[in-house]
Formats: structure tokens, sequence, C-alpha cells
């Protein structure tokens, strides 16, 4: 699905979407704009949810929150039963200021300053996903500061180790992240995750509770996932044998795919909860181990085809023999994903009919780079200065990259539902 679930055309061609048409949006709130449906939000929690209970009760989906952490998103999450991961005391700070419950929060980050770890226990969050031996040291030590006398006295951390397990996926470098030559996580092939173990089981304040580890985002296959979670599970069972220890928290983290054109298809919720269930399953079986909780962390399916960036065109500069540039009010400052790794998208202008498309165009920002491109090549009906166009899949991980380059303020963002706009 490429647009959201409420979006429709009026008899003179205007898009709405949740009711609410994108030419009234444009007038009252400017653009750049960035809506997101409600519907959508609500269905694609649903469909999660769903697609991993209905196969395994003992399953919990965390939201990877950098995608997008509006308040008004993740309180919507939250009320479906999902949980949170943040990378930052600063995500952390939004979740807690949005009304997140802190125990439902996963702390990530591959290099966590000891003040966002502080801020992590104080604040209750309810697990901290380590990432490197010399956060296991400061965690240790700031726990024995906060735990090691007075009324919390004798609390452990509840704790999970990321692993590396130098599998491969099929996704774009810049968002491969279980691969051998990566900065996250522990690498499985060497001591390095088993002298992490050891460190914390010799802690006095630590709990080993969980493994987790994220392949890469916008995966299009699942074929890694069997072969990675056999490795981890693995471990689990060296972790038993070793250190007498049972992990009960498993993750495979996030990376369900989204559609940004035609072309594509998204990933299927109920196709990886059913690759993912039943790789653990038989891993646990296989090795002997007790069924654990399994953690999900999907962040780009549950948010990116639930928003539409909405631009107003500039300038439309046809170079002769060359191309044509149509220049649009946002760019590389509200979403950096094509710069940063040749992202593809498709638009429609929103403020009208088209007649038949016929130029094939190329959407600019208003930036001052030349990389500061939308949209490389797109075959549009002739676009004038005025009209508005419509990006969909507009979701995930472009406001939250986002940037005030070129003093540029950020674009206003709208919940839209039954015709309000909020
Ligand atoms: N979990 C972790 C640890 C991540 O690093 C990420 C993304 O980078 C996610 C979950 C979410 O991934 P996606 O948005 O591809 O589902």
């Amino acid at each position: 699905m490429l647009w959201p679930d409420t979006t429709s055309r009026t008899d003179s061609g205007i898009l709405t979407i949740g009711g609410c048409a994108l030419t009234d949006l444009a007038a009252t709130f400017g653009t750049p704009l960035y809506i997101f449906d409600e519907a959508t939000l609500v269905h694609r929690a649903e469909h999660v949810t769903a697609a991993f209970s209905g196969r395994y009760p003992n399953s919990h989906v965390a939201y990877g929150g950098k995608a997008y952490l509006g308040p008004a998103v993740i309180r919507i999450f939250a009320r479906a039963g999902i949980g949170l991961d943040v990378v930052s005391g600063g995500e952390l700070w939004a979740a807690l200021k949005a009304g997140i419950n802190p125990a439902t929060i996963v702390m990530h980050g591959n290099n966590k300053p000891a003040a966002e770890l502080r801020m992590a226990l104080e604040q209750g969050v309810g697990l901290i996903v380590v990432d490197n031996a010399e956060e296991i040291a400061s965690l240790e030590a700031i726990a024995a500061d906060l735990y090691g006398q007075g009324p919390l006295i004798g609390t452990k951390v509840p704790v999970a180790i990321r692993l590396n397990p130098g599998v491969d996926v099929h996704t774009h470098a810049k968002i491969s992240t279980g691969i051998v030559d990566s900065k996250f996580g522990f690498p499985l092939w060497d001591p390095s995750a088993q002298v992490a173990v050891g460190m914390i089981a010799a802690s006095n304040h630590l709990s080993l509770q969980g493994l987790h580890m994220h392949l890469g985002s916008q995966l299009d296959e699942y074929n890694s996932l069997p072969e990675a979670i056999e490795h981890q599970v693995a471990f689990a069972a060296w972790i038993r044998d070793t250190h007498h220890i049972d992990i009960t928290t498993y993750s495979p983290g996030g990376g369900l795919a989204i559609a940004y054109t035609e072309a594509e298809t998204e990933g299927d919720p109920d196709e990886w909860a059913e690759v993912i269930i039943s790789a653990y399953t038989s891993a646990w079986s296989k090795h002997n181990l007790a069924p654990g909780t399994i953690v999900v962390e999907p962040g780009r399916w549950l948010v990116g085809p639930a928003a539409v960036a909405l631009y107003t065109v500039g300038s439309v500069k046809r170079i002769e023999g060359v191309r044509t540039y149509v220049a649009v009010d946002g760019g590389m400052a509200d979403n950096i994903r094509p710069g940063m790794y040749d992202a593809r998208y498709t638009a429609t202008i929103a403020s009208r009919h088209g007649s038949e498309p016929t130029e094939e165009v190329r959407i600019a920002g208003r930036f001052c780079e030349s990389g500061d491109v939308l949209i490389q090549e797109i075959t549009l009906p002739a676009m004038v200065p005025g009209d508005l166009l419509a990006i969909p899949a507009a979701g995930a991980y472009q406001l939250p990259m986002g940037s005030n380059y070129n003093a540029m303020p950020r674009p206003a963002v709208v919940m839209v539902h039954d015709g309000q706009a909020t």
C-alpha cells in the first residue's frame, strides 16, 4: 500500500486524506506539510500485533521510534499495546513527555553516554540493550551508585545484549546492520559476545534477560532471518550451559519493508511473523530451550505509508534538450533519504485532475545543493507553479532525519481523522 487507507479524490480531482482536502490543509497550515492519517496508523498497529499474538501469544511489538516519534503517533501505538524502542536520551525524553509508560520502553544505541544510561535507569526503562563492553561497565557503575544502597538496594537492571550475527541481507548498505562489517552489536563469530555475557554474569547489579539483533531495514525477503535466529538461539544455549543463565527475551529487531513506488510491494506482517515464529520455535526445540518472549521492532512499516508529504510547486524550468526541473518548497531538509541512500519516490498532483502524464521531470527541492533532489525522474502531467505535489510513504525516516539547513523552518505536521486536522 502506497497511500494512506483513507485517500480518495473529489470530483474536481482534489486529493483527500482522512476526509480532509489537501488544498484546504495547504491553505490552513502552509507547505511543505506532513499529513498523517490516524486510521492508517490504527489499522497498521492492529495488523502487526495480530500477526504476532495470533500465532504466538508470548510475543510483543515495540515500535522502532526512530522512524518517527510524533507524540500523537506513539500514543496511538501505545493504546494498541505496542511498546517503544528509543536510541537516545532525547528520544526517551520525548516518549516520556508523550506519556508513554517507561516500563514498555526498550533503550538501544551503539554508544550511549553515561548520563543517558543514568536517565534510563532513573526513569525505569523496561530493558537496556547493551552494545559494547564500555557500556556494560558504565551501566554497572551507575547501577551500583543507584542500587548499591538506599531504598532500591538490590535492584537489578534488566539488560539484553545486541548481537551481530554476521548475516548478509538484501538491502541498501547504509541500512544493513547485521553484517560482519557493522558498528552495531557484539560479533557472534569471535569471543566478544561471550566476554560481554561474562561481564554481565559477574556484575552485581545487571540481570541478563534478553538477546537482540537487527539485520537491517527495508528487508524485502526474510531468507536470512532463520539463519540469524538460529545463531542467536544457539548462543542462548551456550549462555545456559556456561553461565546457567536462562534467556527469556529474544528479538530479531525490525526491518519490515514498505513500498515507495507503484513498482514495489510492501512487506507482509503475517509472512514476517510466520518466518520469525517458526524459526524461534524450531531453534528452541533444537537446543532444548524453554520458549521465550519474542519482541519485534517494526518502525518503517507502522508509520511510513500513513503519511504524505505535500509541497507547492514554485518554478518549472525547461532546459531545452536536457530536462525539466520542477522545484518545490521543501526538499533535502525534510527528506534526506534520496540523497543519503538513493531512495526512490513517486508523486501525484494533489490540487487538480492531471491530464495524461506527458512530461518526464526531475523534482528538485529549494535547498542550496545540486543534490537536493526528491525524485530523479518521474512522468507527470505538465505542472505549473502553484500546483500541489503529494509524495506518499512519507511517514518514516524523513522528519526525524530532517534539518534546518539554509535556516529553513521545519514543516508543520498534522494528523487527519474524519475531516478534522490536528
Ligand atoms: N530496531 C532497531 C534496533 C533498529 O536499529 C531499527 C532501525 O534502524 C529498527 C528496530 C526499526 O527498523 P525498521 O524501521 O526498518 O522496521
